[in-house]
């Protein structure tokens, strides 16, 4: 099959770990014969040197004509200086908004061979840690209605409104549900309906989803206690889903109970196959050019878009299995280095998941 796959390196280590996830999706299209069409876009900070807009349409346009997105990440000191709506930050915002992208999945996969680096208790994470949080990503307190307004006596006075429609539950709640039929078929509402209107709305909305997936097991927590699980308990849970705020907090928090930055990727999605893939992590202009990043996060971001997007699961766990294979044999990044193991480049982390797909 042929895929027309949009390619945005972005800034700092973004086109470092990017080249790295094209070499994976080389190796896959040699060793199963599919065909991936790469078109190289600007956005970020590459953007405002280039177009004087860290969003030109021109790559808006060509990545929704595309089968899917890889990003690598934005942003960077040479261009934090400028005003909000146009730091290189700001294009992403402006890709989930052009793109439809709803729904954000940020796996955090804890695999066995860095367990060390968990900063939870061995006892806590025994076997590994498989959690998916689905975040949704257009709505809610970050969207809605803000403002400031001066009061009486109380000096000024700032809002900002959290607004959920029941379609906006609805849809990502959907995507929570049937990627837990693929798993391990549990799903963890998050939500503060002891004290939000919107949250009850949010849990009435997931319980009516939940009703045409019997097999599923649905749980509702408020999110004090889903925080307060996340590092006692983190074996309980399987799918999260939640608002997008809960969600940015909560994601966050999975992620660190891994151990590193440098190892996760991501997926935001559109209605349909149609979706965004990126790590987690931002550009890290600290190390940018020293051949220390660790390209895995990006590596399986590419890995996640033949799943989700293109359906390839055979091909995603090829991937997924080189890296594992990478990290047996005892070849790390800097990030993930510990004593007795073999320090690899960028590079060259890349092409020895290349090798072993
Ligand atoms: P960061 O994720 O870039 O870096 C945080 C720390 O983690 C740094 O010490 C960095 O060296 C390390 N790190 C990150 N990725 C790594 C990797 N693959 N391998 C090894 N080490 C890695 O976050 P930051 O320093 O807060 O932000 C730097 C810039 O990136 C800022 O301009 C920020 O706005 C931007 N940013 C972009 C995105 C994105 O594009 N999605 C996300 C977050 C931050």
């Amino acid at each position: 099959m042929n895929y027309k796959i949009a390619v945005i390196p972005g800034d700092g280590i973004g086109p470092e770990v990017t080249r790295e996830a094209i070499k994976a999706l080389d190796a896959v299209a040699d060793k199963f014969g599919h065909k991936f069409e790469y078109e190289y876009l600007l956005a970020g900070g590459a953007a405002i040197d280039e177009t004087g807009r860290c969003l030109p349409d021109e790559t808006v346009e060509a990545a929704k004509k595309s089968d899917a997105v890889l990003l690598g990440a934005v942003g960077g000191p040479k261009w934090d200086n400028l005003p909000g709506e146009e730091r290189p930050e700001k294009a992403l915002l402006g890709l989930r908004k052009a793109l439809g992208l709803f729904a954000n999945l940020r796996p955090a996969i804890m695999f066995d061979e860095l367990k060390g680096a968990c900063p939870l208790k061995e006892e806590k994470v025994q076997g590994g840690l498989d959690i998916m949080v689905v975040r949704e990503l257009t709505g809610g307190i970050y969207f809605g209605e803000r403002g400031i307004k001066d009061t009486p006596d109380m000096g000024k006075a700032a809002y900002d409104v959290e607004l959920y429609s029941e379609k906006e539950v609805e849809r990502v709640a959907e995507i929570a549900f049937s990627m837990a039929m693929k798993r391990n078929k549990k799903v963890t509402s998050v939500d503060k309906a002891n004290v939000l209107e919107s949250s009850r709305l949010w849990r009435k909305t997931v319980a009516k989803v939940a009703e045409k997936y019997p097999e599923v097991t649905l749980e509702n927590f408020y999110v004090d206690n889903a925080a307060m699980q996340l590092v006692y308990n983190p074996k309980q849970f399987d799918v999260i889903v939640t608002s997008n705020i809960f969600g940015d907090i909560l994601s966050d928090e999975a992620s660190m109970i891994t151990g590193s930055i440098g190892m996760l990727p991501s997926a935001s999605l559109a209605e349909g196959e149609f979706g965004m893939y990126e790590p987690v992590h931002g550009s890290a202009p600290d190390i940018a050019g020293t051949g220390k990043a660790n390209p895995m996060a990006a590596v399986l971001s590419a890995s996640m878009m033949l799943k989700y997007t293109f359906g390839l699961s055979e091909e995603a766990d090829a991937i997924e299995n080189a890296v594992k294979a990478v990290l047996e044999e005892g070849y790390r990044t800097p990030d993930i280095m510990t004593s007795g193991k073999r320090l690899i480049t960028t590079s060259e982390a890349g092409t020895l998941i290349a090798e072993r797909i």
